[in-house]
């Protein structure tokens, strides 16, 4: 409505629309930040108005509340993230809400070159929180997927001490060498090509490519149990491509 009504807004919003706020992704904030923008603004219906049965506000709500936990996490300030909820015919809020969200962007300045953190630093650590993208939504689905009618209830949704303790206790996952017979289950159900290895060959992960979806720990046969959870410590490095090799005991009589 605000651009039929040509009213005025400021210029430095890029507008990207989707089809409902509800498929605005973790990941879309924290790219947008990753690729340079201060602030990023989320605009979505009004709550308990959707025009369909899927509410998808709601999952825009949830997963701004956490980026606002995860921001600040990383040592973002989290007032660089807003959610609002209107309606279509509501041109004029549109543009004083954007217009304010500018105002306070603008006077908290450019990501990184202020006082909150240091441009380097900003960029790895927006790097892991990217990475773990899907891990963070496989542990929170729950909480996500909440329909918070009452908004004193959002800032308990996601605490400080539980975002530290999924960062601090991420869990990566391991092929026991000894253990793994090489069955390729986990190499199959890998979603993104993260296990290297073959028929007759120890398969092993690629941490660098791993996304912590679990897939693999669930997916082995538990008379194998080759694949195991490791949270707090680093992971053993995979084992020498020349040691893969399973020699089956019939090849050896
Ligand atoms: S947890 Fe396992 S299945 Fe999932 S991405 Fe990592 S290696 Fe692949
Ligand atoms: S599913 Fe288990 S036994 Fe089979 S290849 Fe993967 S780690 Fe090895």
């Amino acid at each position: 409505m605000a651009g039929v009504s040509r009213l005025q807004y400021s210029t430095e919003i890029r507008l990207i629309r989707v089809m409902c706020s509800g498929r605005v992704d973790l990941e879309f904030i924290f790219r947008a930040f990753s690729n340079g923008m201060d602030g990023v603004f989320i605009g979505g219906c009004r709550l308990n108005e959707c025009n369909y049965i899927t509410q998808g506000n709601y999952d825009a709500l949830n997963v701004a509340l956490l980026s606002k936990k995860i921001m600040a996490h990383i040592g973002m300030n989290p007032e660089r993230l807003s959610v609002e909820f209107m309606s279509s015919g509501e041109g004029n809020l549109f543009t004083e809400v954007v217009d304010d969200f500018s105002k306070k962007v603008k006077a908290l300045g450019p990501l990184g070159k202020g006082k909150e953190i240091d441009e380097d630093e900003l960029k790895s650590k927006l790097a892991e929180v990217r990475k773990l993208v899907p891990y963070i939504k496989i542990v929170e689905r729950k909480k996500l997927a909440s329909r918070l009618e009452n908004p004193e209830e959002y800032e308990g949704l996601f605490t400080s001490d539980g975002i530290d303790k999924l960062f601090r206790e991420a869990v990566s996952y391991y092929i026991d060498p000894d253990k793994c017979q090489a069955c390729m289950i986990c190499r199959k159900r890998c979603p993104v090509e993260a296990i290297a290895g073959g028929k007759s060959q120890i398969h092993v992960i690629d941490q660098d490519k791993c996304i912590k979806c679990g897939t693999c720990y669930e997916v082995c046969p538990p008379r194998f149990a080759a694949v195991s959870q490791i949270s707090g410590e680093p992971v053993p490095p995979p084992i020498p491509e020349e040691q893969r090799t399973i020699v089956r005991k019939s090849k050896k009589t």
